[in-house]
């Protein structure tokens, strides 16, 4: 089978490199050239010959802007696999775009960062036919642990968001918590051998324990991306509900205008830290 994979950030180039390993065909493109074997500058020539096409790119403008590029040359027989996270919405009207060319579309979003992809260890929620899923397995049961029939399209991305709200509203929870206990002058050790034995530990408290303590704010995933995903929550429902993710968005919102967007989302610690502390958070 062959993949294209157009988008090569933090998780395509990942994707890419270990379909690769495998001995699997992969057309790898992004939009500023990466150094990848096999880079294809055109992502119309990256599509033409692929079985399936795999889209993870930053948000709902880049997915548009990709598919523009490629519709010309999609066709019955492909499967778009569309990765990004975006929201229900803009999901219907991506899948109406690529079933007009007559290709298949599978809403594909994941969880899993860096680390996971690394690992072979992303999960999928997948929307769309059965029929369409079981034709792409082979390629996504490389990449991943686990890959939920999550129903029609739209309804993966709506479990998807559904999960960014909650790692949210813990990664916030967890900025919090420990910014508190260190302004109090509890040791990290202690505030987290104390952790490990409360309710409250988490999968999300587990992965970013040592990317906290470092300060080591590189990316596994983008504060600007789950800023994207809160807003894509927010639009989905509208002027009213989710009063918590309202606020905890705020807080989000206050690290993108630190200029943070590219760290690591675990980095609103810098900026709760500081306000417990009573000191200005640092820009940069
Ligand atoms: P990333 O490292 O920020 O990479 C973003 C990619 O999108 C890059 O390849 C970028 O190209 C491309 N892009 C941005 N704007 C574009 C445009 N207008 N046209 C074409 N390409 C464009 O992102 P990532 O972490 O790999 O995440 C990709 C998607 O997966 C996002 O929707 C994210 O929310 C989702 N996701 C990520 C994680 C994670 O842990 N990282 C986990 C779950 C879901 P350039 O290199 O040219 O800028």
């Amino acid at each position: 089978m062959r993949v294209a994979i157009l988008g090569l950030g933090i998780i395509g180039e990942v994707w890419a490199r270990n379909l690769l390993a495998d001995g699997i065909a992969v057309a790898p493109w992004n939009r500023s050239a990466k150094p990848i074997p096999g880079f294809v500058a055109d992502a119309r020539e990256a599509a033409r010959e692929a079985d399936v096409v795999i889209v993870v790119v930053a948000d709902p403008p880049a997915v548009d802007g990709v598919l523009a590029q490629i519709e010309p040359v999609l066709r019955a027989g492909q499967v778009v696999v569309q990765s990004s996270t975006i929201s229900p919405e803009w999901t219907k009207r991506f899948a109406a775009r690529v079933a007009g060319r007559g290709a298949a579309y599978l809403d594909a979003p994941f969880t899993g960062s860096k680390l996971a992809a690394i690992a072979r260890e992303t999960v999928y929620y997948v929307g769309g036919e059965a029929a369409v899923l079981e034709r792409v397995r082979p390629v996504l049961a490389r990449l991943s642990k686990a890959i939920v029939h999550a129903g029609a399209i739209g309804d993966a991305s709506s479990v998807k968001l559904a999960m960014n709200i909650n790692i949210a509203l813990v990664g916030a929870a967890l900025a919090e918590s420990l910014s508190f206990a260190r302004a109090a002058g509890v040791s990290d050790d202690m505030f987290f051998a104390a952790l490990k034995l409360n309710a409250s530990r988490s999968g999300v408290s587990d992965l970013k324990e040592p990317k906290l303590r470092a300060g080591d704010f590189a990316p596994q995933f983008s504060l600007k991306h789950m800023d994207k995903d809160l807003r894509l929550a927010l639009e989905t429902v509208g002027e009213s509900g989710l009063p918590a993710l309202r606020r905890v968005k705020a807080v989000y919102d206050q690290g993108m205008e630190a200029g943070w967007g590219d760290q690591d989302f675990s980095c609103l610690v810098r900026l709760v830290g500081a306000q417990a502390s009573g000191a200005p958070a640092a820009h940069g």
